[in-house]
């Protein structure tokens, strides 16, 4: 075999920036950025290209493992003893506890995959179990629920027309680092620098001086209070007569009541809380109502708070009121060529509130329940507990709050099994772990996050290299488990019926392909000629732009609620903004705020095996202010400990003056003691052990993890190891 060129796109993050692979004897030699991309032309960032790094990392799971009897560890299987093992087992689990006692956690990388999710959520309905847990309940869950409280779908989710737009205002949003979140926006940073470059402006709301805040302007606000200053926003649009009067009555209703909720908080009165000063406040406001176009977008800083789902809310009430939801530049609805939403509320897959948990009683979204509390379900006893578990791509030990008591949970299940690429910190407590295949390895289109492209596009890649080792497909492995059950696994009960039939010959492909021909694009099996199949799509590697600029005036086809018109006052919000007003203030005890933060050459708890990317040194360290630092005593390199309501953590300090006094951030996704060996040296703690998994503590209307904000306090623990051998050298005579 000789070399080739294979063009695909990256499936790290939302971005979904073209790459070619160079293959060489059936393996990928090298990844670089596709430069005929039409979006992102030529950029990867350092994740993409360190991709090769996990394609071919020598710690990557390649053959499946299994328990040893003894429990000492993991040992390798054949996939049809593992399979046949895993089918008896979760057979009995049903026999004995019912289908809904089987349950399924997927990460944040299943998202990327057109396949794994629909199976997941095929195969969990099929069985009856509610027990579905993904990564949305620790970073998204809340705008799926806004967006059902407002549009009525919560699959419904509108984006910045940031190729449009004169004033795009983002609250705790850092797209310099994260590529964009719920927004698909490939080269982020030139669309940004354009938006200035015509004449507009970026404004970024953010307790951090983030490296997106110090590109643009910057709004210093205290963390977990961006509630306290949308309402602030609102009360001065409302007080100063500066609302979209026309296109408010237009498009939405409760908008009298939202008017009233906001007269009672007035900059001034907000300004202690949040750090903003009222003349600021008043100024962005105006500003914002102003502008002849403008976006309010916010992301992981808003909605990671103990309000995340009204800050959402908040953020779009914003739009809704300044006239500038589904207008030109402001906030709008995507043109997708799979509307994915559409699709999952035909199949009743686009869901919030449909039931609640058994533990809390929180809402479902999207058919999942809040994963913080999937150690309760396990040790909370009765019909529906949890017995058996599959975690993909996931690793929720790292990524729900109290990931210990989890781990402690898995001891209590009758199986505990992983699809992954490593073994990692969840699941080497599993009695399988699976080898998945990479997103090299698979085929793929990229079905969640059509609707959420600036620019309307639509890629199709085949796989770049066969599967290394025995990886397999997810949906496939899910395909067999279902086979042993004896039900079908496809993603819809009208799916379910034909497959009964049609046996495995509906497959994502042949579905992708229906979904794409009968989309607003498609080419209704050659009606409308030249519309999108999925061959055309394999014909134009690079992708296609289904149209250069955004639809608007969609709003009324867009909105299920009855009255066809965006509601502004739900009565959840309204119970909420109640909770708000009777929220405690500060603990002395906990004086400090804790806050999340990405880093480039992170994502989550999944790449740090990566060499390339841990070059240099990394370590994991906590930004402490300059003067939070003095106060306590620590300087640059010191170890501090860092104590939570909820637990405990000692790490490294780099002090900057990109903090704001009073926050303290820490990334999350460090401390690792799985499989993965530069992962495992490159030290660090998991920051999630500060957070609390208790119900209580939960968000209400999404029960999403308080992962922001949360209350803490710094003591020094000592000089770095340097500073120690420094110090106890004899002083200068
Ligand atoms: S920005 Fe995101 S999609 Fe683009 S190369 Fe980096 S990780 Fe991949």
């Amino acid at each position: 075999m000789g070399t080739e060129q294979r063009v695909t796109f990256c499936r790290i993050c939302e971005a979904h920036c073209g790459m070619v692979a160079t293959v060489q004897d059936g393996a990928v030699t090298k990844l670089r950025p596709d430069r005929e991309h039409p979006l992102s032309s030529g950029y990867a960032c350092p994740k993409g290209i360190a991709m090769l790094d996990v394609q071919n990392d020598p710690d990557r799971v390649t053959r499946p493992l299994r328990r040893r009897p003894d429990g000492s560890g993991l040992e390798p299987v054949s996939w049809p003893e593992a399979m046949a093992d895993i089918g008896a087992r979760l057979r009995a689990v049903r026999e004995r506890h019912g289908g809904e006692a089987i349950g399924w956690y997927m990460g944040n990388p299943g998202a990327f995959s057109y396949s794994h999710p629909l199976w997941v959520k095929g195969f969990l309905d099929a069985l009856g179990s509610r027990h579905y847990y993904t990564a949305s309940s620790q970073d998204v869950a809340n705008r799926f629920a806004a967006s059902a409280l407002l549009y009525g779908c919560p699959a419904l989710l509108p984006i910045p027309d940031l190729q449009r737009t004169d004033f795009l205002l983002m609250v705790g949003a850092n797209p310099l680092v994260s590529h964009g979140s719920v927004l698909t926006a490939p080269r982020v940073k030139d669309q940004l620098h354009a938006i200035v470059d015509r004449g507009g402006r970026v404004v970024v709301v953010d307790p951090r001086r983030s490296e997106t805040a110090r590109a643009f302007e910057h709004v210093a606000v205290r963390p977990d209070t961006d509630a306290w200053l949308l309402l602030s926003l609102l009360h001065v649009i409302f007080d100063e007569g500066l609302e979209d009067w026309g296109a408010m009555v237009h498009q939405a209703e409760g908008y009298g009541w939202l008017r009233e909720a906001a007269a009672a908080h007035p900059p001034e009165a907000t300004q202690e809380r949040t750090g903003v000063p009222a003349p600021v406040a008043r100024a962005l406001a105006r500003d914002l109502a102003a502008a002849p176009s403008a976006a309010v977008y916010g992301r992981t800083g808003s909605c990671l708070g103990r309000f995340g789902t009204l800050v959402a809310f908040l953020l779009d009430a914003l739009n809704v009121v300044t006239g500038n939801l589904d207008a030109p530049g402001g906030w709008v609805f995507g043109r997708p060529a799979i509307a994915l939403d559409e699709v999952a509320e035909q199949a009743g897959l686009a869901t919030y509130g449909r039931w609640r948990s058994r533990v809390g009683s929180f809402p479902d979204v999207l058919g999942a329940a809040p994963a913080s509390l999937m150690s309760d379900e396990i040790e909370t006893g009765g019909p529906g507990s949890l017995r058996a578990l599959f975690v993909s791509a996931g690793n929720p030990v790292m990524s729900v709050p109290d990931g210990e008591a989890l781990e402690a949970a898995f001891g209590e299940l009758d199986l505990l099994v992983s699809l992954d690429l490593y073994v990692n910190e969840t699941n080497r407590h599993a009695d399988y772990v699976l080898p998945a295949t990479t997103f090299l390895e698979r085929e793929d289109l990229p079905i969640a996050f059509l609707g959420l492209y600036t620019t309307p596009f639509v890629q199709w890649t085949e796989p770049v290299v066969e599967p290394r080792g025995e990886a397999r497909d997810e949906w496939e492995v899910i395909d067999e488990l279902g086979g042993a059950l004896g039900i079908s696994v496809l993603p819809t009960p009208q799916l379910r019926a034909l497959g009964r039939r049609l046996g495995r010959l509906v497959t994502p492909r042949r579905l992708v392909d229906v979904l794409l021909r009968t989309g607003p694009e498609g080419d209704w099996f050659g009606l409308r000629r030249g519309r999108l199949s999925l061959r055309r799509l394999r014909g134009e590697p690079h992708g296609v732009v289904v149209s250069e600029e955004i639809a608007t005036g969609v709003l009324r086809r867009k909105v299920r609620h009855e009255s066809g018109k965006v509601r502004l006052d739900p009565p959840q919000i309204r119970a909420e903004l109640h909770r708000l007003a009777s929220s405690n203030g500060d603990d002395p005890d906990f004086p400090l705020r804790l806050i999340g933060l990405r880093e480039l050459r992170s994502h989550n708890s999944w790449m740090h095996n990566a060499p390339l990317l841990m070059r240099g040194g990394r370590t994991h360290a906590a930004r402490v202010s300059p003067a939070d630092a003095e106060r306590h005593g620590l300087v640059d390199g010191a170890t501090a400990r860092i104590v939570s309501p909820s637990g405990a953590v000692e790490v490294e300090v780099r002090v900057t003056d990109e903090m704001t006094e009073g926050t303290v951030a820490l990334p999350h996704g460090w401390g690792h003691r799985g499989g993965w060996r530069v992962a495992n040296a490159a030290g660090g703690v998991n920051s999630n052990v500060l957070a609390s998994a208790s119900a209580g503590d939960l968000e209400p209307l999404a029960g999403m993890a308080f992962l922001n904000g949360i209350p803490i306090r710094l003591e020094p623990v000592g000089p770095r190891a340097g500073a120690e051998q420094a110090s106890a050298e004899p002083a200068p005579a």
